[in-house]
């Protein structure tokens, strides 16, 4: 009775502080309630919805879910799976071996970046992957499939990217070599269709005047005695071989006669020729092309470098821009304090209430960050203040942890409101990237008025 009842209930199993969620069809899948668990396993007895749920897993867009740690449920698949983008089988009997993986990839996830989401769509997938390849720990080796149109596929890729567009596999994995964030240790080259960029190519020898792939090869006979070559079969005579210029026999090969070359004889034209022409043909589109036109591509083992690592601690548009300058509309400090002793003359001569606004970020409660980083980090804060700003507004950044804002023509009702929000939210992206949630933000709001210094 007892047993029944949990088999009835069982979606959700603890193993010590743990929680597994078990699926038995990809509907039940729902990302709220993956979200509270601390795996999936996947107890699914078709191959293809299992593979679908994958998919479906490591194409949402939130880091926990898309990282989430996925097994398979062992008895339940009988075949492989295409895709190796889980983490393991279980045998749902025995979790300590599934428990020890969850715990140290998670311990992994809290690490990656909380990234908001990235608009270019090749630099959003380059994230998911380098941020698969942190939190596995591993090196994203690629392995040979007859479902990409590749021939080869990478784990998380393959589920990430839809097997007719498997070209853009090899860009999103440009991409990151491009920005030194893997390096790549080759490992086969392909040849693609032109057209289609698909692998799946029949290499012909073609006639080169006709291009009929009909065509037979001889070989050809060389007779040392006499100099003489000529195809093989000018050279049989009933059970022998016997050279047609000086009519004697041929015994031996190597020592009478040896074989130089090929001829081929073209039967649609009846050309004549040495040198083939190498035609390809693609299986996928039929595109018939000459063999050196075909692009080649190089398929790399990849590792995450120190510089992929910290994009996935602190975000890729970071790196990847961390060489633009800040918005012009941040004013330097020293004009910012220009701007600030104007306001005070224009607030103590008429009656207008503007404030000052400092913002200071705890240092030692953010992850420690290069210059690079840091770049990235203050243009990310200085973005969302911007946001609640109206352009009359001013702002400066004395440094990666101080903003000082001028807000103009408001009243204290309104400078509060927004103080709280500004705040609400910054906290809300240093924290997200924080294991624990401590209050990171300090402000203080004064309104302007003879004798407030900027400091
Ligand atoms: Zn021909
Ligand atoms: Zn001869
Ligand atoms: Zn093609």
């Amino acid at each position: 009775m007892f047993k029944l009842h949990q088999l009835n209930t069982a979606k959700s199993k603890r193993y010590q502080e743990l929680q597994f969620l078990t699926i038995e069809s990809i509907n039940e899948y729902d990302s709220e309630k993956a979200h509270a668990h601390d795996a999936i396993i996947l107890n699914i007895k078709n191959a293809l919805e299992a593979e679908e749920s994958i998919n479906l897993i490591r194409q949402q867009t939130s880091v926990s879910d898309y990282l989430k740690p996925i097994f398979i449920s062992k008895e339940s698949l009988n075949r492989q799976l295409r895709t190796r983008s889980y983490d393991g089988f279980t045998d749902a009997v025995n979790l300590q071996a599934i428990a020890q993986t969850t715990r140290k990839i998670n311990e992994r996830i809290s690490k990656v970046y909380r990234t908001k989401t990235i608009n270019d769509y090749k630099q959003q997938q380059l994230f998911k992957v380098l941020a698969f390849t942190f939190t596995r720990n591993i090196h994203l080796d690629p392995y040979t499939s007859r479902y990409s149109k590749l021939g080869y596929s990478y784990p998380f890729l393959d589920a990430l990217i839809e097997e007719e567009h498997s070209q853009e596999i090899l860009e999103i994995v440009e991409l990151g070599l491009r920005e030194e964030l893997f390096s790549g240790k080759i490992n086969d080259k392909i040849h693609l269709c032109t057209s289609c960029s698909s692998s799946y190519i029949n290499i012909r020898e073609t006639c080169p005047k006709c291009h009929s792939i009909d065509i037979t090869e001889k070989d050809l006979i060389h007779h040392f005695r006499c100099a003489h070559i000529a195809p093989m079969e000018d050279f049989q005579k009933e059970d022998n071989l016997t050279c047609p210029k000086c009519d004697h026999k041929l015994r031996h090969i190597g020592i009478d006669y040896d074989k130089p070359s090929v001829m081929y004889n073209c039967n649609t034209c009846h050309h004549e020729f040495q040198e083939p022409e190498m035609k390809s043909y693609c299986i996928d589109c039929h595109k018939e092309d000459e063999i050196h036109h075909l692009v080649e591509k190089k398929i790399y083992e990849f590792s995450l470098t120190p510089k992929g690592d910290e994009v996935v601690k602190y975000g890729l548009e970071k790196l990847i821009n961390s060489n633009e300058e800040i918005p012009k509309d941040v004013l330097s400090c020293s004009f910012f304090k220009l701007m600030l002793q104007q306001e005070i003359e224009r607030a103590t001569n008429h009656d207008i209430t503007s404030f000052h606004l400092k913002m200071n970020i705890n240092k030692n409660q953010v992850p420690q960050m290069t210059e690079s980083t840091e770049v990235g980090f203050k243009k990310e804060i200085i973005s969302i203040i911007k946001g609640y700003l109206l352009s009359s507004d001013l702002i400066t950044a004395v440094s990666a942890y101080e903003y000082q804002i001028l807000l103009t023509n408001t009243d204290i009702h309104k400078a509060n409101e927004l103080t709280g929000l500004i705040t609400n939210n910054l906290n809300k992206l240093i924290t997200d990237n924080l294991s624990e949630q401590n209050e990171t933000i300090w402000s203080e709001l004064k309104p302007i008025q003879q004798g407030l210094k900027m400091a």
